[in-house]
């Protein structure tokens, strides 16, 4: 397959190649590597909700003639059951979002539709939990991209502050042109991310508490598929924290050049 024909091309060349061979050999078999982990983390992902469900249903049946024990079960079942449904969305969103390397039909986005689209999903959450949630985007900020994969970034990232912080603090999401990159930054004043973890929350179902981010609904997807919409746009995600006074998450995508400073503004975007 493709090795053999890597192999034929760089024979006649030298040893200087046969690196590159081993690189891509290697390459190969890192991506198979992920899958075959991504595909064994989902199946252990998928046992757990659906193990609940089918204990829930039997006690169900046990409990069938004391109506508030089956009520009681039945919420949970549910609960259970949306978990379920969202996990398997996000398992679909990230499968898709690692199999695309680049964006198919980027159109330019506004970064202000973003982020207050991304907000509107999560007002009522932050307003229920008592956390102000501030907003502050540059004028004329624009990318390339794809306008709900952007919100589905934006709104994990605030969707984890108001998550991971106390009631009466304040989540704030700021975005700006520096240079010609357009930073989006969500600032919390939650617990924040010990250094030994800051690389590893990015892994797919990687939890700093499992059982703490279970309660809260958490899949551990979330910022795994921050990560690859960022990569997908030619970007990256990286987070700030000193590990005890809140993080800082803070999205970097290359500006369109409707944003830069002398360009002609852009015509409003559909
Ligand atoms: P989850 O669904 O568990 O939130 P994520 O991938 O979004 O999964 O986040 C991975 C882990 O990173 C979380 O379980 C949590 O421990 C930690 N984390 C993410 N965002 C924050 C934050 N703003 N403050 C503190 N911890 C966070």
């Amino acid at each position: 397959g493709l090795t053999a024909h890597v192999q034929a091309r760089v024979a006649p060349l030298g040893a200087r190649h046969v690196l590159l061979l081993v690189e891509d050999q290697s390459q190969a078999r890192r991506v198979e590597e992920v899958r075959r982990d991504f595909v064994a983390n989902v199946s252990h992902e998928l046992k757990t909700p659906v193990g609940g469900i089918a204990i829930l249903a039997e006690a169900l049946v046990d409990a069938k003639d004391d109506p508030e024990t089956v009520h009681r079960f039945a919420q949970r079942m549910q609960t259970e059951a949306k978990r379920l449904s969202a996990l398997i969305q996000e398992i679909v969103e990230l499968s898709r979002l690692q199999g695309a390397s680049a964006l198919l039909d980027p159109g330019l986005v506004d970064i202000e539709d973003v982020v207050q689209l991304a907000l509107d999903h999560l007002r009522v959450g932050a307003e229920t939990k008592r956390i102000t949630l501030t907003d502050k985007v540059a004028d004329d900020l624009y990318v390339r991209g794809d306008v709900d994969l952007l919100v589905t970034a934006v709104r994990n990232l605030v969707g984890n502050a108001i998550t991971y912080s106390e009631a009466g603090t304040q989540v704030g999401v700021g975005a700006r042109l520096r240079g010609e990159t357009v930073e989006i930054a969500v600032t919390d004043q939650g617990p924040g991310i010990a250094a030994a973890e800051q690389e590893r929350i990015f892994e797919r179902f990687y939890r700093i508490d499992a059982a703490r981010s279970r309660s809260t609904g958490g899949t551990g997807l979330g910022l795994s598929i921050v990560k690859h919409v960022c990569a997908n746009h030619g970007g990256d995600v990286q987070v700030w924290s000193d590990g005890e006074h809140g993080s800082t998450f803070t999205i970097r995508l290359p500006a369109a050049p409707e944003s830069l400073p002398g360009r002609p503004a852009a015509n409003a975007p559909s």
